[in-house]
């Protein structure tokens, strides 16, 4: 596999990044997850969108403009021969001399740039979409500035193993009895038609899925609520989801044990999912 790093397009075996670089001692880096169907990027904008704004609230230069970074991405999937699969990016606070927590001079220290492709062969139409997921609760312990995007993803990777051994596929997190955020996915019930997931705020991730979603139930009449549901509603409800650049929209079918309606997707995550594929395709570049 090629990947890209600083500047260099490279096979991944030659790549290197320096033992002192802040993202590996500290997590002080972003990143960004862009979904390609047909050798195309759905929401490149939105999440070159994202990553501006995480560096923006970190205080961290951007190494690449938008255009180059669509280059990048674009050069990477050509010349991974990527029809469907993942470009992943992390920024990182680069790799000054020593650890020390304050930040380094960015004049002397740049970013860490890195780029990768992963082959998902089939990514859109995959069985567990079919099937649905499995959730579990559990506590949202993390630091209260989710809205950035950070590689400090050790707590997610805990709940998912917690929901591995619990026999379920992921977690959904909760914070004083509502339901924050999957590990890595936004979350949604549905009840009587209606659509309902957590307003925007610092407490989750802005999803790119997510805005796309909202818009395209709206525009197709659908009704959307933004706010706050508790786990004990969430579990009466009719239909649940996720939704992530990854997954697209994906059914969720049990949460804690409880099968919600016939134990099968429900026809709004269905329908969702159809049309959030449908339509990003078209605007995919
Ligand atoms: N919330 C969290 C915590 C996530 O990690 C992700 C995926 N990175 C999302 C939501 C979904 O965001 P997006 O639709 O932009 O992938």
């Amino acid at each position: 596999r090629i990947v890209y790093v600083n500047g260099d397009y490279l096979p991944e075996e030659e790549a290197k990044i320096s033992i002192f670089d802040r993202g590996f001692l500290m997590a002080d880096g972003v990143y960004e997850v862009t979904s390609v169907l047909d050798g195309k990027l759905l929401d490149f904008g939105g999440h070159a969108a994202r990553l501006e704004r995480s560096l923006t609230e970190l205080d961290m230069a951007a190494p690449a403009t938008t255009e180059e970074l669509l280059e990048i991405h674009r050069a990477l999937v050509e010349k991974n021969g990527i029809v469907d699969g993942l470009v992943y990016l992390q920024i990182t606070r680069g790799a000054p001399g020593d650890r020390d927590f304050a930040f380094p001079d960015p004049a002397t220290t740049p970013s860490t740039i890195v780029l990768f492709t992963q082959n998902k062969p089939g990514l859109a139409d995959s069985p567990q979409a079919r099937a649905g997921i499995k959730v579990i609760s559990v506590p949202d312990i993390r630091w209260h500035r989710r809205d950035i995007k950070t590689v400090q993803l050790l707590y997610p990777s805990m709940a998912k193993m917690m929901a591995k051994k619990a026999g379920a596929d992921d977690a959904w997190m909760v914070e004083d009895g509502y339901v924050t955020e999957g590990s890595s996915n936004n979350a949604y019930i549905v009840k009587g038609g209606k659509i309902i997931t957590r307003q925007l705020s610092n407490d989750i991730l802005h999803g790119i899925t997510r805005a796309a979603v909202l818009r395209f139930a709206r525009e197709a009449q659908m009704e959307v609520e933004e706010r706050n549901f508790t786990i004990d509603e969430a579990k009466e409800a009719d239909e649940a989801l996720v939704t992530s650049a990854s997954s697209f929209v994906m059914p969720v079918v049990e949460i804690d044990g409880v099968a919600l309606g016939d134990g099968t997707p429900g026809r709004v995550a269905r329908r969702l999912r159809e049309i959030y594929l449908d339509e990003s395709r078209k605007t995919a570049i």
